[in-house]
Order: C-alpha cells, then sequence, then structure tokens
C-alpha cells in the first residue's frame, strides 16, 4: 500500500530516497510507516521534543543541543518548528489524509498534525527536526490589506 503522503502528493520524494531503509523494514501499513518513519527521524535528524511544549523554558538541552547544530542562538533555535518548516503540509486536505492514522501520544502535546513532505511522516507543530527550512509566507502581516 503506499504511504501515507504518497497518495496524497504522487509526485513527491520518498522517506527511503532520502535515508537508507531496508526494504523487509518498510510496513505496508500507514500506521506503521509513519512509526518507522518518524522513528528514522528521530534517530537520524534529531526529531523533537519528545514531550513538546509552548513554555519557552522546556526542554532546555534539546534546543541547546539543536541551536548548537544549526549555530544559531537557543532563543532563535525555539522559533524554528514544523510549524513554520516549508515541508509542513497542515492544508485541509492533508488533514483529511492524516484520519487514515489513528491519534497516538505525539498527538496529545504536538500543537497539531502535519504531514512531512520531506520523510513522509506525521510531524507537529511544536516540534522540529534538523531539517528545518524557513517556510515562505505569501501573506505578511505588514502587507496591505
Ligand atoms: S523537515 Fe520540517 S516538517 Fe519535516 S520534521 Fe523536519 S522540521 Fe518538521
Amino acid at each position: 500500500m503506499p504511504s501515507l503522503y504518497k497518495i496524497a502528493n504522487p509526485n513527491t520524494v520518498k522517506l527511503e530516497e532520502l535515508i537508507l531503509v531496508e526494504d523487509d523494514e518498510r510496513p505496508d501499513d500507514p500506521m506503521l510507516e509513519n512509526e518507522v518513519n518518524r522513528n528514522l527521524v528521530q534517530r537520524s535528524w534529531s526529531l523533537g521534543p519528545e514531550q513538546a511544549s509552548i513554555d519557552p523554558s522546556a526542554n532546555e538541552q534539546y534546543w541547546q543541543d539543536l541551536a548548537a547544530t544549526w549555530n544559531v542562538t537557543e532563543a532563535e533555535a525555539r522559533r524554528r518548528l514544523c510549524a513554520n518548516c516549508e515541508y509542513f503540509d497542515n492544508t485541509p486536505e492533508a488533514q483529511e489524509m492524516m484520519e487514515l492514522v489513528p491519534l497516538d501520544e505525539y498527538d496529545m502535546d504536538g500543537g497539531g498534525r502535519g504531514i512531512c513532505a520531506k520523510f513522509d511522516f506525521i510531524c507537529h507543530s511544536l516540534r522540529v527536526c534538523q531539517a528545518w527550512e524557513k517556510k515562505p509566507f505569501y501573506k505578511s502581516h505588514h502587507d496591505d490589506d
């Protein structure tokens, strides 16, 4: 069965093209596929924090490590979230696709789902990974109405 993201976006690059995954590790079930891909992004790209929070002092070690990786301040690192990553797809169409995958513990504190178009799994607004790229914004609050 095609993965969750592949169903919604048939022309995108799949996870196994970016991270080496043995064929026999790849499940057919969207729920398992999501879990396998998420584990890979946690392991290889520091997806986190595991317990997401809007508290600006939470998960200090996680954000300090990521800041060091990116060579930015901790404050700057904390402003980079899946929510504002260019790979985060939280459109209504994506929300519908993600309904195929039942909620799990990552949904409880994640701040809302989006499909990660880079790594092909369900990520969350309040998390991030090392592959973050700034999402273009088409209508700035500085623009006139
Ligand atoms: S690539 Fe972007 S959307 Fe995907 S997990 Fe990383 S930060 Fe989140």
